[in-house]
C-alpha cells in the first residue's frame, strides 16, 4: 500500500509537461502547476487510496487526525490552503503529502511517537510541504524523456488497480519501476525543501501551542533506530525526506531559541494510539501488550491502556472479561464517547440488543455529534431487521450532515432492505459523489432513474442530480484527460 502511494504521489506530481519557466524555490506563488491541476491529480489519487483496505475510516481515529491537522493548518502563516488528513494502517514508519492537499500517516508513524508534540512535527512538517507547494516543484530538473516514462508508469499503476492478474503484474512491475526511480534520488524532497519544511514547520508548531521540541526529538531518535538497525527496512520516510546531521542541528538551534514549553498529550491523541496498538499484531498479542502496561499499575491505571485492553479482548471475543474491565473507566473523570460506544457494541455482541439501543440513544444525548455513537446505533438498527427505525434515524442525522458519506452509504443499506430501489441507489450515489467518484454516482443515479413505478417527484429529483453530476463528469474527465491521467 505504502508503496504503491508513494509510486502514485510522486508520479502524479511529475506528470505536467507543459512547463515553461521553472520557478524559483523561494517564490512560492510562482508553481509548476496550477492549483486546480494540482487539485485534479490529487482527487483522481485520493479515488485509489479511499477504496484501499488499508485506508482507515475509523471515526475516532481519522477525527483525530483532522483535528490535530486543522489546529497546525490555522496556525500557517497565510496563504493557507486545504489539506485533507487520513490515516493508512501499515506498520512501517511513514508520513507523506500527496499532491493536491493531502497527508497520509501510516499507524506505525503514530505508535512510534512518544508524545503528541512529536506527532504534530510530523504532521507540521508534511503540510509545509504542501504549503510550500514542494511536490509540483519535484520535476524541476527532470528531462522530457523521464517526464514522459512517469506519465506511463503512473497510468499503468492507475489503470491496473485491482482487476486481473496479468494486470496487477503490470502493476508490480510500475511500482518497481517507480520504486527504481526514486532510488535514484531524483525524485525525493531535496535539502531545500526539507530545509524549508523544517523552518516552516517548527514555526507552526510552536504558534498551535505544541511544544517544537517534539519536531527534533522525533527526528533525532528515527535517525538514531536507523543508524541502529532498529527498523525491519529503512523507512522510506527517511529516503524521501533526507535526514541529516546538518539538518538535525539546524532544528535544535532554532528550537533552542523558544521558550520551553511543557505540553500534556490530549486524551484523543491517547486514545487513538491504543486503539491503533490494539488493533495491531494479533489479538492475543495486544491483550499481552496490555497487561503489561498495566501490571504494575494497580491504583491509577492509565485510562487509555484500559480502553486498549477491552478492545483487545473483545478482538479475542472475550466478552465478560471486555465488560469488566470497561465499566472500570466508564465512569469518573475521562469518560466519554468512546468507552460508550464500545459499551454497546460489547451488548451488541452479546446479543442485548435492546441495551445496546439504549445505551447508544443515552450517549447521544450527551455527545450527539460523535460519528462512532451515530453510525453504530444505525448499524445495530440494521443488524436487528429494524428497518424503520434505522430509516428515520438516518433521515434525522442526512439532515444534520449533508456531507457525510458513510451516512448515506448506511441509508442505502436501510433503503435497500426495505425494498426502495430507487431510493437505495440514491443514497449510494450520493456516498459515492462524496467520495470523489463520480462516474460511480452517475451509475447508480442511472440505475435509480431506471426503477419501474416509481414516486413520481423522487423519480424527477433523481433524473435532476443523474443530469446535474454527468455535466461534472465531463468537465471532470477533460481535466484529467488534459492531465494525461485517463
Ligand atoms: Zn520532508
Amino acid at each position: 500500500m505504502m508503496r504503491r502511494l508513494v509510486a502514485l504521489a510522486v508520479c502524479a506530481a511529475l506528470l505536467p509537461v507543459h512547463a515553461q519557466g521553472l520557478p524559483d524555490l523561494g517564490d512560492s506563488s510562482d508553481a509548476v502547476l496550477s492549483d486546480k491541476q494540482e487539485r485534479t491529480i490529487g482527487n483522481r489519487v485520493m479515488r485509489e487510496v479511499r477504496i484501499d483496505p488499508a485506508f482507515i475510516d475509523d471515526p475516532e481515529i481519522s477525527d483525530y487526525v483532522k483535528s490535530l491537522g486543522n489546529r497546525l493548518l490555522g496556525a500557517a502563516e497565510a496563504p493557507r490552503r486545504p489539506i485533507e488528513f487520513f490515516v493508512v494502517q501499515d506498520d512501517a514508519v511513514n508520513a507523506f503529502a500527496l499532491i493536491g492537499g493531502h497527508i497520509g500517516l501510516h499507524t506505525g508513524l503514530l505508535l512510534l511517537t512518544r508524545n503528541e508534540s512529536e506527532l504534530a512535527g510530523v504532521v507540521a512538517h508534511e503540510i509545509s510541504h504542501i504549503l510550500q507547494r514542494h511536490q509540483s516543484r519535484l520535476y524541476q530538473g527532470q528531462g522530457k524523456y523521464q517526464l514522459a516514462s512517469l506519465a506511463a508508469l503512473a497510468l499503468a499503476v492507475l489503470a491496473s488497480r485491482g482487476s486481473s492478474s496479468q494486470s496487477s503484474q503490470v502493476t508490480e512491475a510500475a511500482i518497481v519501476g517507480a520504486s527504481a526511480i526514486m532510488m535514484q534520488g531524483q525524485l525525493d524532497y531535496t535539502r531545500e525543501h526539507e530545509r524549508e519544511a523544517d523552518r516552516v514547520g517548527v514555526s507552526i508548531l510552536e504558534r498551535a501551542g505544541y511544544d517544537p521540541r517534539g519536531m527534533v526529538s522525533f527526528f533525532e531518535r528515527m535517525q538514531r533506530a536507523n543508524r541502529l538497525n532498529e527498523f525491519k527496512s529503512a523507512p522510506s520516510y527517511l529516503r524521501t525526506h533526507p535526514l541529516t546531521v546538518e539538518r538535525i542541528a539546524d532544528m535544535q538551534s532554532r528550537v533552542e531559541a523558544m521558550a520551553p514549553k511543557l505540553v500534556p498529550d490530549s486524551f484523543e491523541y491517547r486514545l487513538a494510539r491504543a486503539k491503533i496498538r490494539a488493533a495491531t499484531g494479533s489479538s492475543t498479542e495486544a491483550i499481552a501488550y496490555f497487561r503489561d502496561q498495566l501490571a504494575d499499575r494497580t491504583v491509577l491505571r492509565p485510562r487509555e491502556d484500559v480502553y486498549g485492553l477491552v478492545i483487545a479482548l473483545r478482538r479475542a471475543r472475550d466478552f465478560a472479561a471486555a465488560e469488566k474491565e470497561l465499566s472500570t473507566i466508564r465512569t469518573g473523570e475521562g469518560a466519554g464517547p468512546a468507552f460508550e460506544w464500545l459499551a454497546a457494541q460489547l451488548q451488541a455482541d452479546q446479543g442485548r440488543t435492546d441495551s445496546a439501543v439504549e445505551t447508544y440513544r443515552a450517549a447521544l444525548k450527551a455527545h450527539p455529534r460523535h460519528r462512532g455513537l451515530v453510525y453504530g446505533l444505525a448499524l445495530l438498527l440494521l443488524d436487528a431487521g429494524r428497518t424503520a427505525e434505522a430509516i428515520a434515524w438516518l433521515e434525522e442525522r442526512v439532515r444534520l450532515s449533508p456531507d457525510d458519506a458513510k451516512l448515506y452509504e448506511l441509508q442505502s443499506r436501510a433503503y435497500t432492505a426495505a425494498g426502495n430501489r430507487l431510493a437505495q441507489h440514491r443514497a449510494l450515489a450520493e456516498a459515492y459523489y462524496l467520495r470523489g467518484n463520480l462516474a460511480a454516482a452517475v451509475d447508480q443515479l442511472e440505475l435509480a432513474t431506471q426503477v419501474r413505478g416509481s414516486d413520481f417527484y423522487a423519480l424527477s429529483s433523481a433524473e435532476a442530480r443523474l443530469r446535474e453530476l454527468r455535466s461534472r463528469l465531463e468537465v471532470e474527465r477533460e481535466a484529467e484527460k488534459a492531465l494525461k491521467l485517463s
